[in-house]
């Protein structure tokens, strides 16, 4: 086979691999029953060419697993014919639904004026994450009444809002959600939904492209400014900076910003000049639902994908997954394309038998802290106490802070609490040692395809 990569640009190389994605979901339509087809196929997206490897992105660790085991071959068979050379495939855990990681990777030569003129900042909206599928309940109620409140006066009553609460508990769904509902309030109005991440690479590609007075200007032209995981920032000094104008620019001018984070405030280590500005304004979090609402959760959610459910199935749904909606969720799609791949109708006992071994609280392969140290330590087959220690050689802080990188990556440990297993560090070396993990990754292949393998050993191991 030619090696077509060297006659493609990045954009076509790009552009060859949507096609041939589109082709490849056509075909797996035809072969795969339709809930997994919708739940782990079609939320897939090709993420970046380079060379000959292909990224693709997914949004759970189940759908990675389903891809990579049972459909990687023809897969990679379709994308080769099409794209007409030799192919590797690999399949991304990207968490949270957000297409951010496409930016990063698009070309890095300077575009024609008139293609970034048109270029949207906002990231698309998720038409699903609206008010009318968002389940109220006791951990998630003020959030939810301030984001209600902006979205039918934005710029008058909370601002900025500021949402901050654990993973997978309705953050991003809220945030969606105010924009489109905004947008159906005031039709013309110019919402832009960008996560700190997609800021980020914004503004160092136009850096990098002589393009900051686009940047500027597109960025202060918007009404509505939905910032999602602003703790992205946290670090990146000039990043930090472009923000902080961007911010006063649009607050100024009486326009509404809503941020997201995984952290109070006070505990994100921003400048306190942004610090004070955030504190001017609402400051509502979201913690991990009741028992209700998580029961109110699952039959919205059973009713919305058409899955019939009886209340035994979501109680013990609801009892078995008590901090992640995000998780509760996988776990009903999981549930429902298991039986209806088995032909069979879901009870508390299928339930059990197909959950209890994932999601099981007690049971579970889930990953935390403790088996990515043991895992980190015997890659670099060094002492798990060193690992955890103060010891500073050389051949122990880099271990440690990839075991820490890894842990922020694959748990969902706050910051400080992955500082506490590392013999009660603090959190802020715990970002620093993740930035510095993430520059080499950047910088270094061979490191990434090894922090690639050792996650995915981390993954295989049974607890
Ligand atoms: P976060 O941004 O806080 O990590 P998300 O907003 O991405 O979490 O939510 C994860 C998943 O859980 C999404 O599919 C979202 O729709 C769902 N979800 C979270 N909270 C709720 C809720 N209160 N009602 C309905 N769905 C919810
Ligand atoms: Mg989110």
């Amino acid at each position: 086979m030619v090696d077509k990569q060297l006659q493609l640009g990045e954009d076509d190389a790009f552009l060859a691999l949507g096609n041939a994605w589109k082709h490849a979901l056509e075909v797996l339509e035809e072969q795969v029953n339709k809930p997994s087809f919708e739940s782990w196929i079609k939320t897939a997206r090709p993420l970046a060419v380079e060379g000959n490897l292909v990224r693709i992105a997914t949004t759970s660790s189940f759908a990675r697993h389903w891809l990579e085991s049972k459909h990687i071959g023809l897969i990679k068979e379709i994308l080769e014919t099409d794209m007409g050379m030799k192919l590797k495939v690999r399949v991304e855990l990207i968490e949270g639904d957000e297409p951010v990681i496409l930016t990063d990777k698009l070309p890095k030569k300077p575009k024609p004026q008139s293609k970034s003129d048109d270029e949207p900042i906002s990231l698309p909206l998720n038409s699903q994450y609206n008010f009318e599928t968002f389940v109220v309940g006791p951990t998630n109620r003020l959030a939810h009444a301030c984001a209600m409140a902006i979205a039918e006066s934005p710029g008058r009553t909370y601002n900025p809002l500021f949402v901050y609460g654990g993973a997978g508990l309705g953050k991003t769904h809220l945030m969606h959600a105010v924009g489109q509902a905004a947008m159906a309030n005031f039709p013309g109005m110019k919402v832009a939904y960008v996560s700190g991440e997609a800021f980020t690479y914004h503004y160092i590609s136009s850096l990098r492209e002589h393009r900051t007075a686009d940047f500027r200007r597109k960025y202060r032209s918007i009404d509505l400014w939905l910032v999602d995981d602003i703790q992205f920032l946290v670090g990146k000094e000039r990043t930090e900076e472009e923000f902080f104008h961007t911010y006063n620019a649009i607050y100024e001018m009486g326009k509404q910003i809503v941020l997201t984070s995984d952290r109070a405030p006070k505990d994100l280590n921003l400048d306190t000049r942004l610090l004070s500005r955030f504190e001017c304004g609402m400051i509502a979090d979201v913690a991990p639902p009741d028992l209700e609402t998580r029961m109110a959760i699952l039959e919205t959610k059973a009713e919305f994908e058409h899955i019939a459910l009886s209340n035994d199935v979501i109680l013990y749904i609801a009892k078995l997954i008590t901090s992640n909606v995000r998780r509760l969720e996988s776990a009903l799609i999981q549930l429902h394309a298991y039986a209806s791949l088995m032909k069979t109708s879901v009870t508390p006992t299928l339930a059990e038998e197909v959950l209890s071994k994932h999601f099981g609280e007690q049971a579970a392969p889930v990953i935390d802290a403790q088996k990515v140290q043991l895992e980190v330590a015997k890659k670099f087959n060094v002492d798990l106490s060193d690992l955890k220690g103060k010891c500073r050689s050389a051949d122990i802080v880099m271990p440690r802070q990839i075991a820490m990188y890894l842990i922020r990556e694959l748990t969902d440990c706050s910051l400080p609490s992955i500082g506490k297993a590392f013999g009660g560090r603090d959190h802020t070396t715990v970002i620093h040692s993740c930035k510095k993990i993430e520059e080499k990754l950047e910088n270094d292949k061979s490191f990434a395809a090894l922090l690639k393998e050792l996650e995915r050993q981390i993954r295989d191991t049974k607890v």
